[in-house]
């Protein structure tokens, strides 16, 4: 019996793609650029030809290939293998499992690209030897996945899992999602910068004034470099990144928390706030327990955690 899954993230640029075998080894790894311009058609030839590309690279034939799994934006249906709205890409329904299946010969496995990039890291990573594990990761938006008892928490409706959306801040910041307050209009990388520039235009002073599109990684070197206007704003995305951790160790008892995504470089500033924040706010009990540590695998989190849904769900039989 062959050992070997295939792992690929459906992203807005990019769609990497990788080979694993069972002990989460990259065997072989291929990217194209996505060209979502081109539309739905050419974008889903373009994922088939890089699957096929792939097994070629690893030197094998696709029916040694148990199954590739794909991360993709959301909602969508993972058990049914259906894209129900992905608005980056203008989905909207598209049967992609099946279509991917027909056009390579491989079964396909498709998860909501957070999940993924949280069971990588259950599988391989930060949350390795632990059986109940949540995510965040911090992007544009703030991404979610939760882990119980070694599996993927996914709902009735396959949209559990959503941290960006605890609420943080009653009547606060408008969010993307329709709702105010929610984690990911004040945590994420893009909320961050905002704070930021928000603080700037209130008179604040910052080694950073002047500068044009101040990034996310600029705030977080400026932080490290001692400027107090960024070291202030990065503490402070980690006390609201705290809040809702608290909230999460109350209500699920993990046993750690993955913090995942660029700003984790910013260190002890952004780990320090949220721990004490979390230590806070939550029952004794739960939160002595939840160890909240950096994400392990970096930009391959996608393509192995797509893999290991994958492999997951074949050994699940299902
Ligand atoms: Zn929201």
């Amino acid at each position: 019996m062959s050992h070997y899954v295939i792992g690929m993230d459906l992203g807005g640029t990019t769609l990497p793609c990788a080979v694993l075998d069972d002990k989460h080894n990259i065997v072989a790894r291929h990217e194209v650029d996505t060209l979502r311009h081109e539309g739905q058609d050419a974008v889903i030839n373009r994922m088939a030809q890089c699957i096929l590309d792939v097994v070629a690279k690893a030197g094998l034939r696709t029916e040694q290939i148990m199954a590739a799994g794909v991360g993709a934006p959301g909602p969508l249906d993972g058990r049914k293998g259906i894209i129900i709205e992905a608005p980056n890409l203008k989905w909207y329904n598209v049967p992609l499992a099946a279509i991917l299946s027909e056009k390579t010969g491989v079964k396909i496995v498709l998860e909501n690209d957070a999940n993924a990039a949280g069971w990588g890291e259950y599988w391989a990573g930060a949350g390795r030897g632990c059986s109940n594990m949540a995510m965040m990761t911090l992007g544009t938006g703030v991404g979610g996945a939760i882990v119980i008892d070694g599996k993927l928490l996914h709902g009735p409706d396959y949209t559990a899992g959503e941290l960006g959306h605890v609420v943080v801040m009653a009547g606060g910041r408008e969010c993307g999602c329709g709702g105010q307050g929610c984690l990911e209009a004040y945590a994420s990388a893009t909320a961050t910068v905002s704070r930021f520039e928000e603080a700037l235009k209130f008179g604040w002073n910052s080694s950073l004034k002047g500068k044009e599109n101040i990034s996310c990684a600029d705030i977080f070197k400026a932080a490290l470099n001692g400027d107090s206007l960024s070291e202030h704003i990065v503490a402070e995305t980690g006390r609201y990144l705290g809040m809702a951790a608290a909230t999460l160790a109350n209500l699920l008892n993990p046993e750690r928390l993955v913090i995942s995504g660029g700003m984790i470089k910013a260190g002890a500033i952004l780990f320090d706030a949220i721990r004490q924040t979390c230590k806070e706010q939550a029952f004794d009990t739960p939160a002595a327990r939840m160890e909240i540590v950096p994400a392990e695998l970096g930009e391959n989190a996608g393509v192995i955690g797509a893999a290991g849904c994958a492999l997951t769900r074949i050994q699940a039989g299902y």
